[in-house]
């Protein structure tokens, strides 16, 4: 339905199982993925691989994830939209906004799992570092706030990407491909761990008692500082 949006967050995850509107296991999946790719984004931040992105951590909280920088912190919102359904259908993976990404529907099953942020064009579930280089490359975009962050650059994108129809050519693209280069440079070199541990989801700021602990795997898990 056009004007229809999904907030993919821990948070509505945790909703749509408690509403029935998807399976525990389909949640635990999409958390438990979720995390993995948070940790390889991290890995790849705190390499040496890592040259465009500044130093930083990226933080996965109930409400969404937060990049943090000493230049700053960016929350890092991801919907799924009906702008993200075009998105899709013109063969692109998502598209940045000035507070996070939006994704299209992919793949079967409610639209809060079958999105291009948790699918690959085929439909089937990313693994871990697919959906790392989406997150690492969507930053880039926010942090340098290149592509269509804003209304104008925006309108200069979309001129651009008519008269070259180009978008890993496009000017805007320089960085994000950029940090997507690097990132599987590092993947390349450093195996995804299959047993990396239990996933975690970290909690908030401490100061904010309001966001919810998140469950997987049937525990409650919470992670003091890191
Ligand atoms: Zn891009």
């Amino acid at each position: 339905m056009v004007g229809c949006t999904t907030v993919i967050s821990p948070h509505t995850l945790e909703m749509a199982a408690e509403e029935g509107e998807i399976l525990p296991q389909q949640r635990d999946q999409a958390l438990v993925l979720w995390q993995q790719a948070v940790e390889r984004a991290n890995a790849f931040l705190q390499s040496e691989a890592r040259q465009t992105l500044p130093p930083s951590n990226l933080v996965l909280q109930a409400e969404g994830m937060e990049f943090r920088s000493q230049a700053g912190s960016w929350p890092l919102q991801v919907r799924s939209t009906w702008w993200g359904d075009l998105t899709v259908d013109f063969g692109f993976e998502a598209q940045e906004r000035s507070d996070g990404f939006v994704v299209g529907s992919r793949g079967e099953g409610p639209e809060i799992l079958a999105n291009s942020f948790f699918r690959e064009p085929s439909g089937h579930w990313r693994d871990p570092d697919s959906m790392a280089e989406l997150i690492l490359h969507e930053i880039t975009h926010v942090v340098y706030k290149k592509g269509t962050v804003g209304f104008f650059p925006g309108v200069a994108y979309y001129l651009e990407v008519i008269f070259t129809f180009s978008t890993v050519d496009h000017s805007a693209e320089e960085l994000p491909y950029a940090t997507s280069r690097e990132f599987w440079r590092f993947a390349g070199k450093t195996p995804l761990q299959v047993d990396s541990g239990p996933a975690r989801v970290h909690d908030s700021n401490e100061v904010d008692g309001s966001i919810l602990p998140i469950r997987i795997g049937g525990n409650i898990r919470k992670t003091a500082n890191d």
